[in-house]
């Protein structure tokens, strides 16, 4: 018996799975690790919406719901998707999801035949392509780079569509690398979406967290856009509420109502509890929001502070709560994933390889904005002296360095 299955094998990506768990491994080993490799929030959700779940719970909010969610939930989502200048949804093109996550995979089983082709971004989030795969569906990537600051153009989308070319997935802002697409080119890349036919997923998970001038512009509002567009959103980074699964997915009633039927065979429902704990955070004071806001935008400055003392390079971190720095530009003769695991064994400190992520380059690693000033000062520090220990190495070993 071959184990996992070769169908399994081929859909995903087990060289990078290998290097996480490899990390995981070396870090379990290890004391005081600053962790600032997954994208989970260190932030507590806030107590209110803590309070509207435990009450929910008192008030018998333990059984399934409906599969698209409760219908308040819905009517919130749809009016903060219409309060940030999104398109006008009614409450049943609104599906509750257990996580954004699940959403990808809804959206690529209900759409993918085998062939199909799905135009991703890389580096991107990963689980878009684990979705395509899942489908038989081919995955166009379009490699980008620090010349647009890994934004996604349409002159670099369009040469890539073909006859098969059915969705496109925009995430905006990005992850792993934290740019922000500017709207101009979201509208550019609506127009190339019209032109040539194409569905449109637009991840907006991190609309709320941008810094600086940037901001995020819905593509479901923009001409010709609502009828094939599915925005992708949810409560865990803005609410910090990644354990309690629960994000949605926007789109015309046609697309979402079959894409209901398949929730309800994967979930039935949205966890009850989760959703009246969502409901309270789209109604509740929006404070809290703005709070981790300006702690993550704390967080960015001296995360590229660091980098700077360090000599690193680095895209300009826009949005989302990621840095993304290049390796490469230390000319250490180390690629991404080597660097990770020494400066994890060296120097407690914990981030991934833009591979994982798809990058075709093994020169980035992103960094996660999810631990306090403190721990990521010590953690810029820690990594420094990592890098004046490797340079004072290759200095001894000059034939180690190679031309990276
Ligand atoms: N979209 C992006 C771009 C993400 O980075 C993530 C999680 O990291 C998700 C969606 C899924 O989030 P969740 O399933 O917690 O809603």
């Amino acid at each position: 018996m071959t184990l996992p299955s070769p169908r399994l094998a081929k859909r995903v990506n087990l060289k990078d799975e290998h290097l996480i768990t490899r990390m995981l491994n070396i870090a379990d080993g290890l004391e005081d690790v600053i962790k600032l490799g997954r994208g989970d929030p260190d932030l507590d959700t806030p107590g209110h919406i803590i309070k509207a779940g435990q009450e929910a719970l008192a008030n018998g909010a333990t059984h399934y719901t409906h599969p698209l969610g409760i219908h308040p939930l819905r009517e919130a989502i749809a009016q903060n998707i219409r309060d940030y200048g999104g398109a006008d949804y009614a409450a049943d093109e609104i599906m509750v999801t257990p996580g954004g996550q699940q959403g990808m995979f809804i959206i690529a089983l209900s759409l993918l035949d085998p062939g199909d082709e799905m135009i991703v971004p890389c580096p991107g989030y990963n689980p878009y392509q684990q979705a395509a795969e899942l489908c038989d569906a081919v995955v166009v990537k379009i490699p980008m780079g620090m010349e647009t600051n890994f934004t996604l153009t349409a002159e670099m989308i369009e040469p890539h569509i073909t006859p098969r070319s059915k969705i496109l997935v925009l995430i905006n802002p990005n992850n792993p690398t934290g740019s922000v697409t500017p709207p101009d080119e979201v509208r550019k890349i609506a127009e190339l979406a019209c032109k040539h036919d194409l569905i449109v997923i637009s991840d907006e998970i991190y609309a709320r967290l941008v810094f600086g001038n940037h901001r995020v512009q819905p593509v479901a509002s923009l001409p010709g856009m609502y009828e094939r567009t599915i925005t992708l959103s949810g409560f865990s980074k803005a609410y910090a509420m990644t354990g309690w699964r629960i994000g949605y997915i926007a789109g015309p009633r046609d697309l979402i109502t079959p894409m209901s039927e398949i929730n309800h065979a994967f979930a039935i429902s949205t966890a009850a509890v989760s959703q009246h704990a969502a409901l309270a955070a789209l109604v509740g004071p929006q404070d809290c929001v703005e709070e981790m806001r300006l702690l993550y935008d704390a967080r960015r400055r001296a995360i590229c502070e660091g980098l700077d003392a360090i000599g690193m390079s680095y895209a300009e971190p826009q949005g989302a709560f990621y840095v993304y720095a290049n390796v490469a530009s230390l000319k250490l003769g180390l690629g991404a994933g080597a660097f990770c695991e020494r400066l994890l064994a060296e120097g407690r400190v914990m981030m991934y390889p833009g591979t994982i992520y798809g990058d075709h380059t093994d020169d980035f690693v992103r960094m996660s904005m999810t631990q306090p000033l403190d721990r990521i000062k010590t953690a810029m520090k820690r990594m420094g002296s990592v890098v004046a220990n490797i340079r004072v190495e290759n200095a001894r070993n000059p034939m180690k360095t190679g031309a990276r």
